[in-house]
């Protein structure tokens, strides 16, 4: 999966630091991120030094243009705010986040996609949302600090629940409405206040497409940034012999059941739902 790095450690432990000319450079303009494209159409994120050739003259949102955001596979990244320019150089190019997953190698997207999540967050953060002051980031610590009402603001993760539901040979995949997107998935859902994770995926299901599910297991979690997410996978069985879908059709085009050999899908050993689907094809899902 994404975050299995091909070597070293993710490193996301804050500590007050300054960039140098070969530290990576985070550089996000709207939905889109700077990245240089190499002779092989890989996708890499810029150095500062490479950076601060287009930085000259933006527009800074917070009292220093960069923050060390963590260190993976022994570089730093850091995460540059202020309000982008264009680049005139070929060689680099904002490109949409959602596309971050293609042409980069998979460790690289998944310092992209975990650098994305942390500015997000200094992003959505920037004034307090308890009295409306400007924050300002704490010394030891990643944390926002309100000076004026003494708020503490801590990075956020939401958690999704990714869901296989099972009914002896058979796996339920399902369709997007409306998305980009166009694959086959899994069901799945944010996990609402008050309820457990597995209360979340039981209430999914009977809401995405009206069956009643048992035996709901844990499989495996994964960081997905992008979204701001942590996706928590679970198992289910379908409680009962009844396979009829009712489909919510705001949230998916389609939903069925497919047995072990007629599933439509590879893997791109990127995500949980890959994964998860993998291991129903080859019978290693937990019982
Ligand atoms: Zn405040």
């Amino acid at each position: 999966m994404l975050q299995d790095l091909s070597f070293g450690t993710l490193d996301n432990q804050y500590k007050y630091q300054l960039p140098g000319e070969d530290d990576i450079a985070v550089c996000i303009r709207g939905g889109e991120i700077l990245v240089r494209r190499d002779e092989n159409g890989l996708l890499h994120l810029p150095t500062v030094g490479e950076a601060s050739l287009w930085l000259a003259g933006w527009q800074l949102w917070f009292d220093e243009p960069f923050r060390y955001a963590f260190t993976m596979q022994e570089k730093r990244y850091f995460l540059y705010f202020g309000a982008a320019g264009d680049c005139a150089d070929e060689r680099y190019a904002y490109i949409p986040a959602a596309k971050l997953r293609e042409p980069a190698s998979r460790d690289a997207c998944h310092a992209m996609m975990t650098a994305w999540h942390i500015y997000c967050w200094y992003r959505n953060n920037r004034f307090c949302g308890r009295c409306g002051a400007p924050t300002k980031h704490d010394d030891k610590e990643r944390m926002m600090r309100c000076a004026a009402c003494g708020n503490m603001i801590f990075p956020r993760i939401a958690p999704a629940a990714i869901i296989g539901v099972t009914h002896g040979d058979k796996l339920l995949l399902s369709k997007y409405a409306n998305r980009n997107y166009t694959r086959y998935g899994m069901l799945a859902g944010f996990i609402e206040i008050g309820e457990t994770a597995e209360e979340g995926v039981a209430r999914e299901v009977m809401e995405e497409v009206g069956l009643k599910v048992k035996n709901i297991r844990y499989y495996k979690s994964q960081p997905w940034g992008i979204a701001g997410n942590l996706s928590v996978g679970y198992y289910c069985d379908l409680d009962g012999d009844d396979e009829t879908i009712t489909l919510d059709k705001n949230e998916l085009s389609m939903a069925e059941w497919f047995s072990r050999d007629e599933i439509p899908y590879e893997d791109e050993g990127i995500s949980l739902t890959g994964e998860m689907i993998r291991m129903f094809q080859q019978g290693k899902e937990p019982r």
